[in-house]
C-alpha cells in the first residue's frame, strides 16, 4: 500500500471536494471572477527568501524567520506546525501584511503585498468580537469597515450566519453563546467580507475535544464550499493533518521551512482516523527534534536528559 503522505518540496493544487455542494458566494453570483481564480497556476501567496526580525530590548535582532520560500495555491489549505517561538504567528501576520519582512517578497496574486489588505483576514484565538453587538451586528460590523453598502451587508450577514448554522441566534449576544458558536460568529464574520484567503492562528486552541471535532468538520465543510485559500497555524500535528492538503513543519527559532508533507488522505477526514494518527505520527518525530532544541534553548536544559 503506497503512503498517503509525501514528504516533498513541490507544491501542486489538489482537489478532493468533488463531493462538496459549492457555496455559491454573491461576488461568483455576479460573474466576478478574479485573474487567480481563472489562472490556478499563479499561486495566490507566495513568499520568496523572506526574512524577519525583530529589534529586541538589548539593541541585537532576534531573527524570527529566515528563507522562508512558500508557495500556496488557490484553494488551497495549508497548515502550519512548529515549535512554541518558532514564528508562525509572524509568518501569519506577515502574510496578512500587519508586519513587514526584513527581505525577500511576500506576493499576493504574483504582486507585492502592500499592507493589510481587505483580500487578506486573520482570525486568531481572542477573536476580537464585541459584547455589546448581536452576533448579526458582529458580523455585519467587518463588511462596515470593509465600506460594503447596507443591502449587501444585510444579504451576507444572511447566507453566511446560515453557513455557518447560527441563523437563528442571529440576536444573541456573545456572552450567551458556548465557545464553539463564538469560533463560528468569527467565522462568518471573516467570511462575509468575502476575503480570498483566510489566516487562522490557533483559532481551536482553547476548546475542549468534541467542540474542536465539531469545527473541523465545520471548517471542512465551508471550505470545500466557499474555495477560500486557508493557511492554518496550529502546534497540534494531528489537526493540520485531519485538516490540511499539506503540512508544512518549521525549525525551531529562527524558522525556517524544514520539510513540507503533502497529504494525500480523503476526506472528509476524522481525527480517529488511523491514517490520520499514522501520518500525524511522522510528522510528530520530525517536530519532536524542533521541540527539543527549543527546551534546551529556553531551558538550558538536555531535553531527554
Ligand atoms: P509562534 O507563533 O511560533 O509561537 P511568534 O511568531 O509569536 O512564534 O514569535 C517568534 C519569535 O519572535 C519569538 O521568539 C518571539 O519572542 C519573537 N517575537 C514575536 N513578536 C515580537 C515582537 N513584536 N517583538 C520582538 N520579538 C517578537
Ligand atoms: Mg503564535
Amino acid at each position: 500500500m503506497t503512503s498517503p503522505l509525501r514528504k516533498s518540496v513541490v507544491s501542486v493544487p489538489v482537489d478532493h471536494r468533488s463531493s462538496y455542494r459549492p457555496f455559491v458566494s454573491r461576488r461568483e453570483e455576479l460573474g466576478v471572477i478574479s485573474t487567480a481564480e481563472r489562472a490556478p497556476h499563479i499561486p495566490k501567496l507566495a513568499l520568496e527568501n523572506v526574512c524577519l526580525s525583530y529589534a529586541t530590548n538589548s539593541h541585537s535582532r532576534l531573527v524570527a524567520l529566515k528563507n522562508i520560500n512558500l508557495e500556496v495555491q488557490p484553494g488551497e489549505f495549508v497548515c502550519i506546525v512548529g515549535p512554541s517561538g518558532c514564528g508562525k504567528s509572524t509568518l501569519l501576520h506577515l502574510i496578512a501584511g500587519l508586519h513587514h519582512q526584513s527581505s525577500g517578497n511576500v506576493l499576493v496574486d504574483n504582486t507585492p503585498a502592500q499592507g493589510p489588505g481587505t483580500d487578506r483576514i486573520l482570525i486568531f484565538q481572542e477573536l476580537g468580537l464585541f459584547p455589546w453587538l448581536t452576533v448579526a451586528q458582529n458580523v455585519e460590523f467587518g463588511m462596515r469597515m470593509k465600506g460594503i453598502a447596507k443591502p449587501q451587508r444585510e444579504a451576507n450577514v444572511h447566507d453566511y450566519l446560515r453557513l455557518v448554522h447560527l441563523h437563528q441566534f442571529k440576536d444573541s449576544y456573545i456572552h450567551q453563546l458556548s465557545g464553539g458558536m463564538r469560533q463560528r460568529v468569527a467565522l462568518a464574520r471573516a467570511l462575509a467580507t468575502e476575503p480570498d484567503v483566510l489566516l487562522m492562528d490557533e483559532p481551536f486552541a482553547a476548546l475542549d475535544a468534541q467542540t474542536r471535532d465539531l469545527l473541523h468538520d465545520e471548517l471542512e465543510r465551508i471550505w470545500a464550499e466557499t474555495r477560500r485559500t486557508i493557511v492554518f497555524v496550529t502546534h497540534n500535528v494531528r489537526e493540520a493533518v485531519r485538516l490540511g492538503d499539506r503540512v508544512i513543519l518549521l525549525t525551531f527559532r529562527p524558522g525556517q521551512v524544514k520539510h513540507e508533507y503533502r497529504i494525500d488522505l480523503p476526506r472528509p477526514r476524522h481525527l480517529e482516523d488511523v491514517q490520520v494518527a499514522g501520518s500525524a505520527r511522522e510528522i510528530l518525530n520530525d517536530l519532536r527534534e524542533e521541540i527539543n532544541k527549543s527546551i534546551e534553548e529556553e531551558y538550558g536544559l538536555e531535553a531527554n536528559a
